[in-house]
């Protein structure tokens, strides 16, 4: 058996259940990574079990509490528990969603994202690495998929020590897959696409836009495969156009647009968004900004938030009266509080009437570890701008 030793005084946040040991509280370690091993106070009782990482901040993610070793039961019991808060709360609407969200279903550094009967794997961490086997046969044993796809081709794994892995598991994927959410549909192109194809976790927001886009002139910045702009456009909005720099995004949003009988009201502009809300006049009185994360780590903050106030600001000052605004961060070193003092100061700048008419944050099937504040990262700010 494995076991690290922490430092005196460091058992606090392992006893309120936080999932993440820093190198730092480890008094004694002598792991190979990747491994399994029993977290000890200075006098030896065992605190934890989680898997170590000599490479990486976060040297230990913790499985369990208390002395009982992890095991593929507790495996195939996590998986079933995030399985019946799906069925629970998310398959009546759709048939693409996430499975399991790391920590937020106590098995950091996974991800599985379940796409109309077909799987997809990301991995994480060398811990769950070590996993990946049992991991993919627990899931063909209960959830019997069509497929199973891994997209392990996270920037993040190089640290880990881990390489990019983009590939077949079990069965074969099809290289388009059709999915529907709040009777919408669209495409999911798992092995080239982005993340793993599809942003499930805006799936409660795109049903907002669509509820209130009605007679709407919209305008879908970061747009990816135009989900947001097919929901308003369903919604009744009279015109959206999506802007995104990947070609092979706005190619799947025509496609994902024609499926839903609604092209002859989009239009695709491929450009950087920062050059095109500098360039262009905002005529559109409905806006999605939906950028990627634009911090990757706590050192980026400060660059991140400048970022996220000059698109707000650009935007905010450009539209016309009478504009809401749906705007969104998906960085996990910006909490909602955080993210609503930029868009404050943007709005402040940009000498602008602006009301928050609403809040939202990630869906039922990104769950959020209460121990874990940090697997919380969607926030957007619903605006309606004078
Ligand atoms: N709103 C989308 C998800 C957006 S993901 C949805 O609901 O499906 C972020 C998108 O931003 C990606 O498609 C990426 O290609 C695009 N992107 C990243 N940087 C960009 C930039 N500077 N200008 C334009 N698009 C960008």
């Amino acid at each position: 058996m494995h076991k690290i030793v922490l430092k005196k005084g460091k058992e606090k946040s392992v006893l309120q259940r936080h999932p993440w040991i820093f190198s730092g509280a480890i008094a004694h370690a002598q792991v190979p990574d990747g491994e399994m091993v029993a977290v000890c106070t200075y006098d030896g009782s065992i605190l934890a079990w989680g898997y170590y990482n000599s490479r990486t901040d976060i040297a230990v993610r913790l499985l369990t509490f208390g002395d009982s070793h992890p095991d593929t039961d507790l495996l195939v019991q996590r998986i079933r528990n995030s399985l019946m808060v799906r069925e629970k709360c998310v398959t009546q609407c759709t048939n693409a969603y996430r499975l399991i969200h790391s920590e937020g279903d106590m098995l950091p550094g996974l991800i599985v994202d379940w796409y109309n009967g077909h799987c997809v794997m990301q991995i994480l961490t060398a811990g769950m690495e070590q996993l990946k086997g049992t991991i993919a046969q627990i899931i063909q044993d209960t959830l019997k998929p069509k497929s199973i796809y891994e997209r392990s081709d996270h920037e993040g794994r190089k640290i880990e020590g881990l390489k990019q892995i983009n590939g077949q598991i079990y069965g074969t994927t099809p290289d388009l897959i059709e999915i529907h959410e709040n009777n919408m549909r669209f495409l999911v192109d798992i092995k080239h696409g982005q993340k793993t194809g599809f942003f499930c976790d805006q799936r409660d927001n795109r049903n907002t836009i669509k509820t209130l886009a009605q007679g709407s002139e919209v305008l879908n910045l970061f747009s990816y495969t135009g989900g947001f702009s097919v929901a308003a456009l369903l919604g009744g909005a009279q015109f959206a156009t999506s802007v995104d720099s990947s070609q092979e995004a706005l190619d799947l949003a025509l496609e994902n647009c024609k499926m839903n009988g609604v092209h002859a009201k989009h239009t695709a502009v491929k450009a950087n968004v920062f050059d095109y809300i500098n360039d262009m006049e905002i005529k559109q009185n409905f806006i999605v900004c939906d950028p990627p994360a634009l911090v990757k780590n706590k050192k980026g903050l400060s660059n991140a938030l400048r970022g996220y106030k000059e698109l707000n600001l650009k935007i905010i000052k450009k539209v016309p009266h009478n504009t809401l605004l749906l705007t969104c961060s998906c960085s996990r070193f910006v909490d909602i509080k955080l993210f609503q003092q930029v868009v404050f100061s943007a709005a402040l700048d940009a000498r602008r009437e602006v009301r928050i008419i609403g809040k939202c944050l990630q869906p039922f099937d990104h769950p959020v570890n209460i121990y874990c504040p940090e697997t919380e990262y969607l926030k957007a700010l619903l605006l309606y701008i004078h």
